[in-house]
């Protein structure tokens, strides 16, 4: 299947889960991880109407940034974000899904006043409670929430998560519903300067179970370009070392 079929298909499949759910296709955003991926191949996927691209290293998103920033995509970063590569994310973020820690957010901030701007980020939660995946606890979730917005240049848009990998959909589905209670409590919470508009969860294995759970943002690789040789632990590295803590 070519990367254009297999995104016809995603978009398909989103769109039967979308009103499955009860939503419209269109109020469902389907970002396209692209780690592993090159220039060429993501450059398919813009022309077959891709329009957001996703990346988990900073360095990696650089290269390809500079290849394809013409090519009209917006870019999403979507990995562990250590507080060093702050100023290089923000060369080509337009949002950052993986905000988790209150130090981050700090490092983020004295950039963004430097700059003069401001970026929308979402709060990244760890609902499987896997030492492996980042993100910050659930009952940490909203307390940070409330931190972050103190930060002007910050604007909190939303949540993202990773479900667990398992193939056991009563796991999986339980951690889309912590992410959307948690999601829900904030919009009640009503946060100063915070707009709950995101749900960013679902990824090739699970995205129609995250949007039956109300997910309207969902992150897809596999599925869109195929199978990646690098192990994905490269990418969700799973010590924690104190420079990730900045
Ligand atoms: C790789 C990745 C995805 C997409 O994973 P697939 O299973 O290939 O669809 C989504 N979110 C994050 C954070 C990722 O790193």
């Amino acid at each position: 299947m070519s990367i254009k079929e297999n995104l016809e298909q995603v978009n398909q499949n989103i769109a039967d889960a979308a009103i499955k759910a009860g939503k419209r296709p269109e109020d469902i955003t389907l970002i396209m991880a692209t780690k592993t991926v090159d220039p060429d191949r993501i450059r398919e996927a813009i022309k077959a109407g891709g329009r957001i691209i996703a990346e988990n290293k900073v360095q990696e998103a650089l290269k390809k940034y500079d290849a394809l920033k013409n090519d009209g995509a917006e870019w999403h970063f979507i990995g562990h974000l250590q507080t060093n590569k702050v100023k290089d994310v923000l060369k080509f973020a337009n949002m950052i899904h993986s905000v988790d820690r209150l130090q981050l957010a700090e490092k983020l901030d004295q950039r963004l006043q430097q700059e003069g701007r401001a970026m929308d980020i979402l709060i990244q939660v760890n609902t499987s409670q896997e030492d492996s995946k980042y993100g910050a606890a659930p009952e940490e979730a909203i307390p940070l929430i409330r931190q972050v917005a103190k930060y002007d240049t910050l604007h909190i848009r939303g949540l993202m998560t990773i479900g667990l990998f398992t193939k056991d959909e009563v796991k999986i589905r339980k951690c889309f519903k912590v992410l959307k209670e948690i999601y829900d409590n904030s919009v009640k919470a009503g946060i100063d300067k915070v707009v709950m508009q995101y749900l960013s969860m679902g990824m090739s294995g699970d995205y129609p179970i995250a949007i039956e759970e109300g997910a309207n943002m969902v992150r897809i690789g596999t599925a869109i370009f195929g199978a990646r040789n690098t192990p994905d632990a490269y990418y969700w590295p799973s010590e924690k070392t104190d420079s990730d803590r900045g």
